[in-house]
């Protein structure tokens, strides 16, 4: 059998809208089908316009998600992934962008906190 996602970049660079050249997407991302390896993220876009043009890949496609029942669609970026636990709303990226964001907030407020103390 021959790559799924090989197959997928392949059929996305040709047929989808969103599609920026490069391995990146209009969406301000990089294109889930063209990272490394053989996993790939889901892309809401992708399965509901793109993939589903080609009935032959779109059906290869399907045997393999059919089998990730909890799936999610991400609150940032819209990727669907396979959560951890229930209460994760974030795909692995966004998170980790998260948890950096948080990190920055917090600084802020304590260096906010040291010029009202000295003023
Ligand atoms: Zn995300």
């Amino acid at each position: 059998m021959s790559n799924l996602k090989h197959d997928l970049a392949r059929y996305v660079k040709e047929h989808c809208a969103t599609y920026a050249g490069n391995g990146r997407c209009h969406l301000d991302r990089p294109c889930v089908y063209f990272t490394d390896g053989d996993d790939f993220e889901r892309c809401i876009y992708a399965e509901n316009c793109v993939l589903p043009g080609s009935d032959t890949l779109w059906s290869r496609y399907l045997n393999i998600h059919n089998q990730a029942v909890n799936s999610k669609a991400c609150v940032r970026c819209a990727v669907i992934f396979d959560p951890t636990n229930n209460r994760q709303k974030y795909c692995k990226n966004c998170a980790k962008e998260r948890r950096k964001e948080r990190q920055r907030n917090y600084m802020r407020e304590v260096r906010k906190r040291k010029n009202n103390y000295e003023t």
